[in-house]
């Protein structure tokens, strides 16, 4: 049976549970009178009567207990009953708020009627207690008071990535990846609290604050080039921003963006947005729609991590996309194993050949970066040229950059993450 809510009628004096059944469902008396007893001592004793609008046998929200009493119609009663199975579903996909609310409340509402007793045994086939996902729980809701409280406090940061053209070796953009410096713990990568921020949805805030920092710190570092005399006549640099999935519930997240860009006076036309293939694959109309908002106005839209996910061709054409980062485990195998690097060039040429350009992620050794130069990848971000570093650093390195053809220095020391 599949656990839903539905209604129920009894006619007077029917049995809508039995002491001693087991107790799946939760009740809400729509109409009716519903009589509450128990056997003692041989004789049947009224507990309670319950009328409309009173919920019936909650204690199978509880836990999975046999029903302590019985429940006998008065009169005509309709009722709608809820699997226990389904209100936790629902519970699941509610605010983490009020779902934390609610166990605990069940949770106390437990203890006080199995007075303390541990009612829990191994036998259990419950897969996980309330109490664990209400640790849980607990954790997340603090990781997420504290990442609004970073975000009104000013705690978090934005490092950036120089991306460097593989044959010049020069910064030919950078990509913003987040950090909260904690008041405590120090310096926090995006790993421990970026999931949490997307489940709760403060992510979109926080991904809005992050396209206007990037976005301001771009002109600062285009300010900071243009001081250096020997790098007259470049293209202008580019920001990486990565968005989020969560970011593209919203149908006019392309309008939010470009004002946002806008509004700081960056031009739209620098700045390159990074979004993962499962998006494209979870919700595709939805993704078209906001990625060719993008597109007109402007900016340009890069596959991150591509290789990883799905990888279905199919869609790189029906998207515009006009960049491919090529994941950093690609790059990693590049080294041990020939098929990979097959695979590696493979990927290359195609997206040559669909005009899209290519990142190579993750480039660590110089092997590395000039096999990906022979492959025919154009730009490369990883360690060998730059760890993520403040905007300080990058706009020093730029300033004061001795910009040589084929200088294989690249910007080093420092890191942001
Ligand atoms: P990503 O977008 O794939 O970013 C690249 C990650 O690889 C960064 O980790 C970067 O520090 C690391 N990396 C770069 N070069 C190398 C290298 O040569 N070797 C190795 N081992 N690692 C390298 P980070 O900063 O910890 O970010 C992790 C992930 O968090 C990012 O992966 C991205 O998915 C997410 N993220 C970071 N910042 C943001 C943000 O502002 N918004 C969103 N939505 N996601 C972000
Ligand atoms: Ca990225
Ligand atoms: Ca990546």
């Amino acid at each position: 049976v599949n656990p839903s809510s539905h209604r129920k009628v009894f006619e007077p004096g029917a049995e809508i549970f039995s002491e001693g059944d087991e107790g799946d469902y939760v009740y809400f008396i729509h109409r009716g009178k519903v009589e509450l007893s128990t056997m003692s001592g041989g004789a049947r004793k009224v507990i309670t009567t319950l009328a409309e609008g009173d919920v019936l046998g909650e204690m199978a929200l509880v836990d999975k207990k046999p029903r302590t009493a019985t429940a006998i119609a008065l009169s005509r009663v309709e009722l709608l009953a809820s699997h226990r199975d389904f209100l936790e579903a629902k519970l699941a996909h509610t605010d983490p708020m009020v779902s934390l609310f609610i166990r605990v409340i069940m949770e106390r509402y437990r203890s006080i009627l199995r007075g303390g007793k541990d009612t829990t045994s191994p036998s259990d086939a419950e897969p996980k207690s309330y109490l664990d996902q209400l640790v849980q729980t607990t954790a997340r809701i603090e990781v997420d008071l504290g990442l609004n409280e970073a975000l009104s406090r000013q705690e978090l940061r934005l490092a950036y990535q120089p991306i460097v053209n593989l044959e010049t070796r020069r910064i030919v953009g950078c990509e913003s990846l987040i950090r909260w410096q904690h008041p405590d713990r120090g310096l926090i990568g995006p790993g421990a609290f970026l999931s949490t921020a997307e489940d709760t949805g403060t992510i979109i805030p926080i991904s809005r604050w992050i396209v206007q920092q990037a976005c301001s710190d771009l002109q600062l570092l285009e300010a900071a080039r243009a001081r250096n005399p020997l790098a007259r006549n470049l293209p202008p640099l580019y920001m990486s921003i990565n968005l989020s999935g969560r970011q593209f519930e919203d149908p006019h997240l392309a309008e939010d963006i470009h004002g946002l860009v806008l509004g700081v006076g960056a031009d739209p036309r620098r700045i390159k947005l990074e979004i993962t293939e499962s998006l494209l694959i979870e919700s595709p109309d939805r993704a078209a729609r906001i990625l060719n908002a993008f597109r007109d106005y402007g900016f340009s839209i890069a596959i991150d991590d591509f290789g990883t996910g799905y990888s279905s061709f199919n869609y790189l054409c029906q998207y515009p996309i006009d960049t491919l980062k090529v994941d950093r485990s690609f790059v990693l195998s590049m080294r041990q194993d020939h098929r990979s690097s097959k695979i590696v060039h493979a990927l290359i040429i195609m997206a040559n050949s669909l005009d899209m350009t290519v990142i190579a992620e993750g480039i660590e050794h110089e092997d590395e970066a000039s096999r990906l130069l022979d492959f025919g990848a154009e730009n490369g971000q990883g360690y060998l040229f730059s760890r993520p570093v403040p905007l300080e650093t990058l706009s020093d390195v730029l300033e004061n950059e001795p910009i040589r053809e084929g200088d294989s220095q690249g910007p080093a020391k420092s890191d942001g993450s």
